[in-house]
């Protein structure tokens, strides 16, 4: 199986580069973020319970994102392999997927993560907050949340996947296509 963690900070890119991936490589994309928003609309008690924590910019509790990811490892045992995108988050819910992974006898393949400089992410999330309607999207104030649980939380993560020698990093600036290209390169020298 291959499997991918494709990382970043948000707004760097990442739903839109495993758009691509899904189709070059016939992976699943699995997008927190689409599940907990796909929950929200649904008005599941899931959903009610994530929407503040998500609107705020705030990371939703390690158990309720691990057991979502569980649930749909389970129901695609054979498979090609995954992109995770957006998860893992924290170091714990990276030992879980690690150990959820180490239970269908594979791993993850790579982490790739997107750089892209704070300047660029506040313009992009603006831009698209004007037509996603996303809450998390609207204001500097609550982006700045959003970056500032990225540097505390989740970049360290880097280091964790650097000391299996699994880190590539990337620029992820640039037109989409150029991106792409990085993308497939990494991959393809896997
Ligand atoms: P992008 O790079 O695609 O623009 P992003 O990282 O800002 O995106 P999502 O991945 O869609 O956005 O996540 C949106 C919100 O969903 C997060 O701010 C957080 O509240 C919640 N969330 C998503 N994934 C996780 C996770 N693995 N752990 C905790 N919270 C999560
Ligand atoms: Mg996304």
């Amino acid at each position: 199986m291959l499997n991918i963690v494709l990382f970043g900070p948000p707004g760097a890119g990442k739903g839109t580069q495993s758009q691509m991936l899904i189709e070059k490589f016939k992976l699943i994309h699995l997008s927190t973020g689409d599940i907990l928003r796909n929950e929200i609309k649904n008005k599941t008690t899931l959903g009610l319970q994530a929407k503040e924590l998500m609107d705020n910019g705030k990371l939703i509790p390690d158990d309720v994102v691990i057991n979502m990811i569980k649930s749909i490892l389970e129901k695609n045992v054979n498979s090609t392999g995954f992109i995770f995108d957006g998860f893992p988050r924290t170091q714990e819910q990276a030992l879980s997927l690690d150990q959820l992974l180490k239970h269908q006898n594979t791993s993850i393949s790579a982490m790739v993560s997107l750089k892209v400089d704070d300047k660029e992410l506040i313009k992009r999330l603006l831009s698209r907050g004007k037509d996603s309607g996303r809450a998390d999207d609207q204001s500097t104030e609550i982006i700045a949340n959003r970056i500032e649980e990225y540097n505390n939380k989740t970049a360290p993560l880097k280091l964790y996947y650097k000391n299996q020698s699994k880190l590539h990093e990337i620029s992820g600036l640039g037109s989409i296509d150029e991106i792409t290209i990085r993308l497939n390169s990494v991959i393809n020298s896997l």
